[in-house]
């Protein structure tokens, strides 16, 4: 570690969620001074920061204290959730996540933040071409012309723009990570705004060997999940980095739905029966990421493997529901053992 990793003043927003909360233990042991900022803290552990903003980050003046005296910034605070979430929600989550981005970038600018990194999602790219199953790996400069997902797509699109005037019109320093359904431990699984190998890990965990379980849709639209450590270790490569363009983040490995529930049924050591419902928010039918830019940017790319990050979220989410004594059997770790 270099005295300059050392002492610079390292910001992540989002600090309370998924993402900016392994980040966070990430920079902490790398040596960073870390501020976090967050509307609330995080949820199953307690934050390793060396400071911890609790504040609205729609408030410009919160956005100024968060960035105070900051060197680095990695803005990951965001309204969203899952597929049922950001379809029902478009209005609320659009206006949250401008105001957020807007009012971040500004005072990331007036205060001097040497670079900030912009966290993006495949929602940008266009559904016109996410309308079958195979073929569908996605490149940066796909994403025009626009047809992104509904609200949280075009907001996203919008703020990766707007990220790239504060660099054009006001020098600064921007990173664009467009991810692509991060999963792992420590993720929200219920509720609502849980993603979809959580849910079907919450769901596997949940049910008696032989019973039934409930997938979105017809289970064959198609998708590449990249594991925690992953995303976080090719973030902060992409930080490092000097390229300003948008970049994918996530894995070539391309599944159905229904594959990753039967992965996450043989992971659970588990036989089920899945239940179809048609009528559930299901998304594009198919989107993959194409990390040929990724490889020839920064010459990395996310590579564990969906099974071993899967079997690591469904230990995690297995230990959770049996603390609270929903968990069946048998455990995980008897099933390793097997
Ligand atoms: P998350 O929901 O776990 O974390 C986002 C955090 O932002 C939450 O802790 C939330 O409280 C905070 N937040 C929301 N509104 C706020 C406000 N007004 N003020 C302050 N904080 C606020 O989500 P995540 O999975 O960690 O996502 C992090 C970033 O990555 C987001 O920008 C998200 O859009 C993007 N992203 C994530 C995925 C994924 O698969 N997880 C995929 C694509 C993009």
């Amino acid at each position: 570690m270099t005295n300059k990793e050392r002492y610079r003043k390292v910001l992540v927003t989002g600090a309370g969620g998924f993402i900016g909360h392994h980040l966070v233990k990430v920079l902490k042991k790398k040596g960073f001074w870390v501020r976090g900022a967050d509307i609330k803290r995080p949820d199953f552990e307690p934050t390793p920061a060396d400071e911890f903003l609790l504040g609205d980050l729609r408030v410009f003046q919160n956005c100024e204290r968060a960035v105070k005296e900051i060197d680095d910034a990695y803005g990951l605070a965001a309204d969203m959730g899952g597929i049922g979430y950001i379809t029902a929600f478009h209005a609320n989550l659009a206006r949250n996540n401008v105001l957020i981005n807007s009012n971040m970038l500004e005072a990331a600018h007036k205060e001097g933040v040497s670079r900030y990194l912009y966290s993006s999602s495949a929602c940008v790219y266009p559904s016109f071409r996410q309308n079958q199953e195979e073929n569908v790996a996605l490149r940066e400069e796909d994403a025009l012309p626009a047809d992104p997902e509904k609200g949280y797509g075009w907001e996203k699109l919008f703020s990766e723009q707007l990220a790239t005037y504060y660099f054009e019109d006001h020098g600064l320093d921007v990173r664009i990570v467009r991810f692509h359904n991060v999963y792992g431990p420590l993720t929200t699984y219920e509720g609502g705004r849980e993603k979809a190998p959580a849910a079907i890990c919450r769901k596997v965990a949940e049910a008696d060997d032989g019973a039934a379980i409930e997938v979105w849709g017809d289970g064959n639209q198609t998708r590449s999940f990249c594991y925690i450590d992953d995303c976080t270790d090719g973030v902060l490569r992409i930080m490092d980095s000097d390229y300003r363009r948008p970049l994918n983040l996530g894995t070539e490995e391309l599944v159905s739905v229904n594959d990753l529930v039967d992965l996450t049924c043989n992971v659970g050591g588990k036989r089920l029966r899945k239940v179809y419902k048609p009528g559930r928010p299901q998304g594009v039918r198919g989107r993959n990421s194409d990390n040929a830019l990724l490889r020839r940017t920064i010459g990395w790319e996310p590579k564990i493997p969906l099974r071993a990050g899967l079997e690591a979220t469904y230990e995690w989410v297995w230990q959770e529901l049996d603390r609270q004594g929903r968990a069946r059997p048998p455990g995980p770790l008897a099933v390793k053992a097997a």
